[in-house]
């Protein structure tokens, strides 16, 4: 009987317009078509139900629910509550009785679905291209191997943003290179390309993150950055693992087909590491190491959309991770430690034994790092196994400081210099002012996010005093200035 009144209020194409059409016909102008709708009752996504009705505006039903429904409906007899008289049992033509009391049918969709939650337009995934098969360079316009950038032009354009960290640089350019080159493989010959996922190892505030972000947009793919401390292990309080893929969709504008192509950089990978005095379960480190393996090899994962838990009210859409490159940062203290440990240790014994303290004055400790340094400090084997480019980044110095202060693209003294051009007031700072501020910097500990806190101080008054007066045509910050004794130099325009 249920199929009865489906048939019969899909016949009833005139008087039932907004249940009967499909979607695509329906939508408002203000809804974007390539988004695709979700049934507001059991959240799967257009394209995984056979037809999905539109109700009202953000009240979508699929077809298996409305089925639902009306079963329901009939089986407790409560059509005739809602007007609609059940089948004739005098009229032996099998057909409802419903044409005339379905008139309004958006009341009656009202009644029935009234207080369900309608779907965000964050929850509405992008619908994908249907795939033309032999014209494949069209599906991939964008982004594909003839646009390909090659690793010394990748190298060059970090070079206009990233100071210093060459090792760090090359290494990257030609791993997201091979990577991407895997990513657009069709795999005729049978030859298998790895993945290229990388582990960072660099001091906090080195440029990890941003290094990793500044690819991102010379690649124009989209990124994620999570942090690792966030992450548990399903069923615990704190984000799953799948939840990275979630930030990336989102990033992706919820593109599943450009997410499955873009960079999840995990920060702080460290705090993963492996508790060697713990009797508890640890569901924040090895446990999440372990939840991380099958993304960082290539899964098909159930992914929340527009959120980052999965529950009963969030659709879900399936995402593989295999293209997707994962970049994992850490500062991994106390790592040089169990380096020169090791490096001892090899050095000490036979004859050409050597001093014990050879390696505590070698800054560049972390570029000697093994994965058995790194499986010492807590990581796993399977972990560091799908990991295969492992490079360090330098502690800055003070001169990169200073270039930090001046050279990349966006400098932060090119934004003040632009800021204060706006009001026709030049800014200079004076060579003994720049060291006295990486100097300052130094001090903090914190790299080079450390710059930035301290140009504000030292700019605060300045971008507050200038707008006042007019005749302010340029200022010099001199480095008795920086080191609080004294004032920066005015000069007065001409005239004044
Ligand atoms: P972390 O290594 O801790 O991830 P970030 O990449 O977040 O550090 O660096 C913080 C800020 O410092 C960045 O936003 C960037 O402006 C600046 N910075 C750090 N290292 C460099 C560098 N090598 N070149 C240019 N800017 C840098």
């Amino acid at each position: 009987m249920s199929d009865e009144i489906d048939n019969n209020i899909n016949d009833n194409n005139e008087s039932n317009e907004i249940v009967n059409k499909p979607v695509e016909d329906n939508n408002t102008p203000d809804e974007p078509k390539d988004r695709e709708e979700v049934c507001s009752m059991c959240r799967r996504t257009e394209s995984q139900v056979k037809r999905m009705f539109k109700l009202h505006p953000g009240l979508c039903i699929c077809d298996d629910c409305m089925q639902k429904t009306m079963d329901t409906l009939s089986g407790g007899g409560s059509l005739s509550i809602l007007g609609i008289t059940p089948r004739d049992k005098e009229n032996d033509d099998d057909t409802l009785n419903i044409k005339a009391n379905l008139g309004d049918i958006s009341s009656l969709s009202n009644m029935l679905f009234g207080e369900l939650p309608t779907v965000p337009m964050n929850q509405r995934l992008k619908k994908k291209k249907p795939a033309v098969k032999n014209n494949e360079d069209e599906v991939q316009a964008k982004f594909d191997i003839k646009n390909l950038k090659p690793p010394h032009v990748i190298k060059a354009e970090l070079d206009d943003y990233v100071v210093g960290q060459e090792h760090a640089k090359k290494v990257m350019s030609v791993a997201v290179y091979n990577h991407y080159k895997r990513v657009f493989d069709k795999n005729e010959d049978g030859v298998e390309l790895e993945k290229s996922n990388m582990l960072m190892i660099g001091p906090t505030g080195c440029g990890k993150t941003y290094m990793v972000k500044t690819l991102a947009k010379l690649l124009n793919v989209p990124l994620a950055i999570a942090d690792a401390t966030s992450l548990t292990e399903a069923g615990y309080i704190g984000d799953d693992v799948e939840s990275v893929l979630s930030k990336l969709l989102v990033a992706a504008d919820n593109d599943v087909e450009r997410a499955e192509k873009g960079i999840v950089f995990i920060d702080e990978i460290d705090k993963l590491a492996k508790k060697h005095t713990t009797n508890s379960r640890d569901v924040s480190g090895e446990s999440v190491q372990q939840g991380l393996l099958k993304l960082l090899e290539g899964a098909e994962v159930e992914v929340p959309v527009g959120a980052m838990s999965k529950n009963a009210m969030v659709p879900m859409t399936t995402m593989d991770t295999t293209n997707i490159l994962f970049i994992c940062g850490g500062a991994f203290p106390e790592l040089d430690k169990i380096i020169k440990q090791r490096l001892n240790k090899t050095s000490a014994c036979g004859f050409l034994g050597e001093l014990s303290d050879k390696y505590d004055d070698d800054k560049n400790i972390a570029g000697k790092v093994e994965l058995q340094d790194l499986r010492d400090f807590g990581m796993i084997p399977e972990f560091l196994g799908r990991l295969p480019v492992v490079f360090s980044l330098d502690g800055l110095k003070q001169e990169d400081m200073v270039r930090i202060l001046t050279q990349p693209r966006n400098a932060i003294l090119k934004q003040y210099k632009k800021l204060l051009s706006m009001d026709e007031v030049a800014l200079e700072f004076e060579d003994g002012a720049l060291s006295a501020i990486a100097e300052k910097a130094l001090k903090r500990d914190t790299g080079a996010r450390a710059l930035r806190a301290i140009i504000e101080e030292i700019m605060l008054d300045i971008m507050y005093e200038i707008p006042k007066d007019d005749s302010i045509g340029k200022v010099v910050i001199t480095e008795d200035y920086v080191a609080n004794n004294g004032a920066p130099r005015i000069i007065l325009r001409e005239g004044h």
